[in-house]
C-alpha cells in the first residue's frame, strides 16, 4: 500500500497478517478436522432439581488437534460461524448426538433427551427442516429425545421467518430451547411470541447468585415469567451448593453445571447414566 513507511504501520501490518494467517490455519484445519474425524463431543448431564435425576443431557463439540490438542469451542466456533463453516460442524454434531443416544437407548440405558446447539446461521442459510427429518431418520432416533438449543440472537433478524421455521420444528415434536437467555436483547416480552418450550439462563446470572440480591432478583422474575408463559427453565453453570439451594428455592426446573458434573466423554457419560439408574 501508498502509506508504507511508518514503523507503526508495518507493525499493524504485520499483526493483521499474522491474524489472517492464523485465521487461515484454523480455518483450513477445521476443514481437515470434519474430514478426518479430529472433531468429539462431550455430554454434560442436565438434572431434575427436585429428584437429582438426569434428565437431559447437552452434546458440546470439542476439536482434537494432533498438534496442538484439545481446542475448546470458543476458540473455534466463532471462527467457523464467520466463514460458515459452522453449519457443517452443527450438521455432524446433530447426526453424531442423534447416533450416540439411540445408541445409549439401546443399549438399556434411561431414555433421556439430547440437546444440541444451533448456530443462528442456520436460520438464514440453510433448509433446517429438511436437515432434522434426514437426521432423525438416519439415526433412527425419536424426535421426542431431540432437543435444540438456539441463542436470542437468531430472533433479531427477520424474526416472521425465524419463527416460522421455529414452529415448524416444534409441530415435528423437537423439544426447542432459547440458549444464554438474558445476555442478549430479546425482552422478556418478546419471549410470548416464541415457540419455545423452554429457557437456559445464561451462567452468567447464576455466578454467586446467593450473594447478590439483584442477580437473585432476576432469575427469580426470570423463572416466574417462564412459568407463567408454561415454558420451563434449566439454569446452566451452577457450580455451588449454595446456588443450587437458591434456584431450588424459586422452583428452577433444572440445572447444569459443574456443580453435577463437567462435559464427559461418550464412555464416562454412558457409565454415569447407567450407574444412576441402580441408585
Ligand atoms: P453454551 O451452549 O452456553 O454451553 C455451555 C458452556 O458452559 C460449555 O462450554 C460448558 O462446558 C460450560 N459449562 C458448563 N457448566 C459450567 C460451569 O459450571 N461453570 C462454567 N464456568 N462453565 C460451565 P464449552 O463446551 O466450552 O462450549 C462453549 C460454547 O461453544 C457453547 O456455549 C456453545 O455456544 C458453543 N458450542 C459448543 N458446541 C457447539 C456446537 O456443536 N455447535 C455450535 N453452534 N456451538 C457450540
Ligand atoms: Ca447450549
Ligand atoms: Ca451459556
Ligand atoms: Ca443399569
Amino acid at each position: 500500500a501508498k502509506a508504507r513507511g511508518g514503523n507503526s504501520f508495518h507493525f499493524y501490518e504485520k499483526k493483521l497478517n499474522d491474524m489472517f494467517e492464523e485465521e487461515m490455519l484454523l480455518d483450513h484445519g477445521l476443514r481437515e478436522a470434519l474430514l478426518k474425524d479430529q472433531l468429539v463431543l462431550h455430554y454434560q448431564p442436565k438434572v431434575n432439581t427436585f429428584t437429582g435425576a438426569i434428565c437431559g443431557v447437552e452434546a458440546l463439540v470439542r476439536w482434537e488437534h494432533p498438534e496442538l490438542g484439545r481446542i475448546p469451542p470458543d476458540k473455534f466456533i466463532p471462527l467457523a460461524e464467520s466463514s460458515g463453516l459452522i453449519l457443517k460442524i452443527d450438521e455432524w454434531v446433530l447426526l453424531e448426538a442423534c447416533r450416540q443416544n439411540k445408541a445409549w437407548q439401546d443399549a438399556g440405558l434411561p431414555k433421556i433427551p439430547i440437546a444440541v446447539n444451533l448456530s443462528g446461521l442456520h436460520f438464514s442459510q440453510t433448509h433446517l427442516v429438511e436437515l432434522i427429518q434426514q437426521v432423525l431418520e438416519q439415526s433412527g432416533l425419536d424426535e421426542k429425545y431431540l432437543n435444540l438449543e438456539i441463542t436470542e440472537g437468531v430472533f433479531i433478524k427477520n424474526v416472521d421467518p425465524v419463527i416460522d421455521t421455529i414452529t415448524r420444528i416444534r409441530d415435528m415434536g423437537i423439544q426447542l430451547s432459547i440458549d444464554d437467555f438474558g445476555t442478549g436483547y430479546s425482552s422478556l416480552s418478546q419471549l410470548q411470541r416464541l415457540p419455545i418450550s423452554n429457557v437456559k439462563l445464561d451462567r452468567s446470572f447464576i455466578h454467586d447468585i446467593a450473594d447478590e440480591p439483584k442477580k437473585a432478583a432476576v432469575v427469580k422474575a426470570i423463572i416466574d415469567l417462564a412459568h407463567s408463559m408454561r415454558m420451563t427453565v434449566v439454569a446452566e453453570g451452577v457450580e455451588t451448593k449454595n446456588e443450587m439451594n437458591y434456584l431450588k428455592q424459586c422452583k428452577c426446573d433444572e440445572l447444569q453445571g459443574y456443580y453435577f458434573s463437567r462435559p464427559l466423554p461418550a464412555d464416562e457419560f454412558s457409565a454415569l447414566l447407567d450407574s444412576e439408574d441402580d441408585w
